[in-house]
């Protein structure tokens, strides 16, 4: 008889909880232990005087991915977690007054593009047909599959895939090719603020995030993101995973070219025949290891942006919001660059708004709103002069005048409560490095595919990681992946090992 291997998994982070339920359904015994009291991460949820918040991940984009995963361990997404597609994906304010839906609705599309350029929409037909085939090239050829040596990356096949996915051009400059106006060029470039990066140094390519907003769509699971979450616990519980809260890990112990095991803060012993970190991966190397010499140079790398949030319950509904709403003020390439060059904040912030009582009324009392709304700001760097207190204020007043000036005049007199997150709130509730969320690690080019953190330690082979900071990248849809694609690594090595 085959003896049962131990697993130990760092945080009930989406990657974690994920990687334990295809490690359990493999015959692995599995243990999380997780820092906070409760789970999910940035995929996190708070409940309060009946208002229900997403505390991180709001909106369900690239289904496919979702089910590609899922359906492994036997979740079926649509009917598991009762999703619906929203239609709009979203609505766009800019600051003008004028407002665009981003609709699946080749019609209505077609009429919005129209009134704003003449002759747009067909060459919106051509930008979202080709930066659905770059989603496509993207999963099969960068990131939804393990490389494990250079050569499988850097080799004339993938020199092809980098030129076809045109990541010698900006993004920003790419848009170009295809619309004059300022409105429709900010329309299809700003998902890049999805993965924590600016559209005017990101690739072309990253026109895979709107080519798949229009081709497959957003969903919203009935109960919110954290329904994912949720779901993986009751698989998890039924695959007799044992999740342990508020059980901080302090050490990943190691021995020669193993690691045996992890050392709970209270300086209690958990032995493990391998070890996951869904903790954020530089905070792993940095923290929980040993060697200083990585988790030195993972320093010196590039970090995606972070976000101010304010989660508020409110006693009034406000038709003018969608459930997604985004908000993309003038001056807005001045706007990115205070964020990514400054470090700081813009005056006239752009921001998005989560508003999920439109499709699911038990997200709050009724006749109430729950609102949460994010910010993108600066990453946390010591090298600049940054004062939190006041950006938080420099966000609020900023969200506040644009709500009014869109017609919610009476906003603020209706908020109940308040809930804000900072970049430090993220950096001490998740452990992610300088609050970076849509990471921690950036996803320019030299950090995605063979250049990102590797899914398994370099020294110690029995220590693997799934997370946002590893290969494939951020965002719940990559982090699914990357958890399959660990659990891969580790079925793999012990085929090979036994
Ligand atoms: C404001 C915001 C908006 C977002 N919007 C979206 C969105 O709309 N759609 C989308 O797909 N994604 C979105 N994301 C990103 C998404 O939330 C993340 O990609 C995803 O949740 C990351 O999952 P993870 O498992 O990698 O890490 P995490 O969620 O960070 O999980 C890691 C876990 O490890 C635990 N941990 C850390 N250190 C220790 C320790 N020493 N001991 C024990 N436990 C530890 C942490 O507490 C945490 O629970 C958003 C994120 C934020 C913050």
């Amino acid at each position: 008889m085959q003896i049962q291997k131990k697993a130990v998994i760092v945080g009930a982070g989406v990657g974690g909880l994920a990687t334990a339920n295809y490690l359990a359904q493999n015959g692995y015994a599995v243990e999380i232990y997780e820092k906070n009291a409760n789970p999910g991460g940035r995929c996190g949820q708070m409940i309060q005087d009946g208002h229900r918040f997403d505390l991180g991940a709001t909106i369900l984009l690239m289904p496919s991915l979702y089910k590609q995963v899922l359906s492994e361990l036997g979740i079926d997404l649509e009917k598991d977690l009762e999703t619906t597609s929203l239609e709009p994906v979203y609505k766009l304010f800019f600051s003008d007054g004028s407002d665009f839906a981003f609709t699946r609705d080749p019609s209505q599309m077609k009429m919005q593009l129209e009134a704003i350029e003449l002759g747009s929409f067909q060459k919106y037909q051509k930008y979202v047909k080709e930066g659905y085939e770059y989603f496509n090239l993207s999963m099969n050829d960068l990131l939804g599959k393990n490389f494990d040596h250079l050569f499988q990356f850097v080799n004339f096949k993938s020199m092809r895939l980098l030129l076809k996915l045109k990541t010698y051009l900006y993004h920003t400059d790419y848009i170009q090719r295809y619309f004059t106006h300022l409105h429709l060029r900010m329309a299809f470039t700003f998902q890049n603020i999805y993965v924590g990066q600016n559209p005017y140094e990101a690739p072309a390519f990253f026109s895979m995030l709107p080519g798949a907003e229009i081709a497959e769509g957003a969903l919203f699971p009935k109960g919110g993101m954290h329904r994912i979450v949720e779901t993986l616990i009751a698989l998890a519980d039924k695959q007799d995973v044992k999740i342990h809260y508020k059980k901080p890990i302090e050490k990943i112990l190691v021995d020669g070219k193993r690691t045996y095991g992890i050392m709970l803060e209270d300086g209690t012993i958990v032995h493990a025949d391998l070890v996951i970190a869904n903790a954020d991966l530089p905070y792993v190397y940095d923290q929980l290891l040993p060697d200083k010499r990585k988790a030195k140079s993972l320093k010196k790398k590039k970090y995606s942006c972070s976000a101010i949030v304010f989660h508020w319950g409110l006693d009034k509904v406000y038709p003018e919001l969608e459930h997604h709403s985004v908000f993309l003020n003038d001056p807005y390439k001045e706007g990115l660059e205070k964020i990514f060059k400054e470090k700081s904040l813009s005056g006239n912030p752009s921001f998005y708004v989560h508003a999920p009582v439109r499709t699911d009324k038990s997200a709050a009392p009724e006749n109430q709103d729950t609102i949460s709304v994010v910010i993108p700001v600066a990453h946390i760097d010591e090298k600049y002069d940054q004062d939190w207190k006041k950006l938080k204020q420099i966000a609020r007043e900023g969200v506040i005048r644009r709500l009014e000036e869109a017609g919610m005049y009476d906003f603020e007199e209706h908020i109940k409560f308040e809930l804000c997150y900072l970049p430090k709130t993220w950096e001490s509730s998740c452990n992610v490095t300088r609050g970076s969320v849509f990471g921690s690690l950036s996803h320019s080019i030299f950090q995605m595919g063979y250049f990102r953190p590797h899914n398994q330690h370099k020294k110690y082979k029995n220590l693997y990681f799934a997370g946002g900071s590893t290969h494939p990248g951020n965002g719940v849809p990559l982090v699914l992946l990357g958890a399959k694609l660990t659990s891969e690594r580790i079925l793999k090595d012990a085929k090979i090992n036994y």
